[in-house]
């Protein structure tokens, strides 16, 4: 799919509105486990992005994934912050300028390890590879044929049940593993974040499949 740079803005726009828009809960989720700067982190950090709309929705899709994450970096801070920008920086360097249908799961399923190499964690540990893992592992499968009409239903849901699944376990890494078995019982704040850039990718890609364009919600 080759995205117009209407569509493009839709996409930041999109991705950038669910974290900002939810920063007050994503605090609340971090002051639970962690040290309550989550949503500030990711907030400055996506404010960055929107300040910067026009000039990344005019380049190729990897330009611009790269041009996100380098903002993320900088800005966000925290653990989360070099973790987001490399989840973006990866994707970026992965992706073809033409993107062919497997070639987005491949990129993503790369940049997903790529988090995992920066941050020494995996799945199971309580972060936002217990969400991006999963969605990696369904985009993959769907570039390998097994593409639906309703992969992003099938990509949502997948991000559901990851977040879900970080509240019966025990961090391990980050500021949460200081809590040990304290931290059980509480979702992850990274995980949230994660999920909700995930609804809203697929709330823009749903759209534009359905042929409702690039408009502006
Ligand atoms: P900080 O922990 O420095 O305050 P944030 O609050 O912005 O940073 O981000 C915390 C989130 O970062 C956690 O909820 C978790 O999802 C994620 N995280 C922390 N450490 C790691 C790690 N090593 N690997 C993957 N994700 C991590
Ligand atoms: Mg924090």
């Amino acid at each position: 799919m080759t995205l117009d740079a209407e569509q493009k803005r839709s996409l930041i726009g999109a991705m950038a509105a669910s974290v900002i828009d939810n920063a007050e809960e994503l605090t609340a989720l971090d002051r639970a486990v962690g040290d309550g700067d989550h949503g500030l982190n990711m907030k400055r950090g996506f404010e960055a992005v929107l300040a910067d709309i026009d000039n990344l929705a005019a380049k190729p899709l990897p330009e611009l994934c790269k041009g996100v994450g380098t903002h993320l970096v900088m800005t966000i801070g925290g653990a989360s912050g070099p973790l987001y920008g490399t989840l973006f920086l990866a994707f970026g360097k992965a992706l073809p300028a033409e993107p062919l249908p497997g070639d987005t799961g491949k990129a993503f399923a790369a940049a997903v390890a790529a988090v995992k190499a920066r941050g020494k964690s995996d799945v199971g540990e309580k972060t936002m590879l217990d969400v991006l893992q999963p969605v990696a592992t369904v985009l993959t499968a769907a570039g390998e044929g097994a593409a639906a009409a309703s992969l992003a239903a099938d990509l949502r849901a997948a991000a559901d049940r990851g977040l879900e699944a970080t509240r019966a376990l025990r961090a391990t890494k980050g500021r949460a593993s200081f809590l040990g078995e304290r931290s059980i019982g509480h979702l992850d704040p990274g995980a949230r974040s994660s999920q909700l850039l995930v609804h809203a990718a697929c709330g823009v890609l749903d759209r534009l499949a359905t042929g409702s364009g690039g408009q502006n919600p």
